[in-house]
């Protein structure tokens, strides 16, 4: 029988094993790629056991299960220095939790939303990092502002004092066919581009996509960030 850490520090190594493949076969290095490990509706002991086996960036869906994990987290383990994101889609009401609990908000698409953020973010932490997420794949995904729409917020977005904005995010509609799921990737790849471009004194440095079914595409097209939970956890059950 195994424990949960040992199936965790499994399935850890084995997507560490994903990402380095992808990566060398365009040239990159894996250690160019953040891992985050999605971990919502997974119970803290299992954020606990993953970070003992040297996970050290969480994902989380939902503000309140996350808070109530973060909370538990630093009771049962506060030598782990962990760094949570908040990838759900983000309500006005939920700004000042997330401001308060995260180190990265992921999911931010609309300007009064970062507005918020910027001024709820506690005096005593760093900025909050931020990631505007992109709706690439048009209809089908009804979260993430169009890449028409993006330059404009990028650019208020910078300019608020409690942010720094790190990239773009993007969950790009499941396809089974390669080319397919390829090609909004890409798109992505040249949004963050134009993004660095266009602001090349901020720190821009994150294009995170890639989930379990995608990853290895999304290494090639450029992601430097994975956001990885059914590999790494399990099966989700659907209790929200
Ligand atoms: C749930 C979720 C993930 C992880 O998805 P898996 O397919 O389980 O790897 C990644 N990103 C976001 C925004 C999610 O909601």
């Amino acid at each position: 029988m195994s424990s949960l850490r040992e199936t965790l520090q499994a399935n850890l190594a084995g997507v560490h094993e994903r990402i380095t493949q992808a990566a060398r076969g365009v040239g990159r290095a894996g250690s160019a790629v953040t891992l985050v490990a999605v971990s919502k509706t997974f119970p803290a002991e299992a954020v606990l056991a993953a970070a003992d086996c040297g996970q050290q960036d969480f994902g989380e869906n939902y503000v309140q299960e996350a808070v109530d994990k973060i909370k538990r987290l630093r009771e049962l383990a506060p030598q782990h220095r962990l760094t949570w994101h908040f990838i759900g889609p983000i309500q006005s009401n939920k700004t000042r939790v997330i401001a308060e609990h995260f180190d990265w908000a992921q999911s931010v698409e609309r300007l009064k939303v970062a507005q918020r953020l910027s001024e709820q973010r506690p005096a005593g932490l760093a900025p909050l990092s931020v990631l505007l997420q992109v709706n690439v794949s048009r209809e089908a995904s009804k979260s993430g502002i169009a890449p028409a729409e993006l330059p404009a917020l990028a650019k208020a977005v910078v300019a608020l004092p409690r942010l720094r904005l790190r990239g773009l995010m993007a969950i790009p509609e499941p396809s089974a066919d390669p080319a397919a799921q390829f090609a909004p990737l890409r798109r992505m790849r040249e949004l963050f581009d134009a993004l660095r471009r266009d602001h090349p004194h901020a720190d821009i440095d994150t294009l995170s996509m890639g989930m379990s079914a995608d990853l290895e595409a999304a290494v090639a097209a450029g992601s430097t960030m994975v956001r990885i939970g059914t590999a790494i956890f399990g099966q989700r059950e659907r209790i929200h």
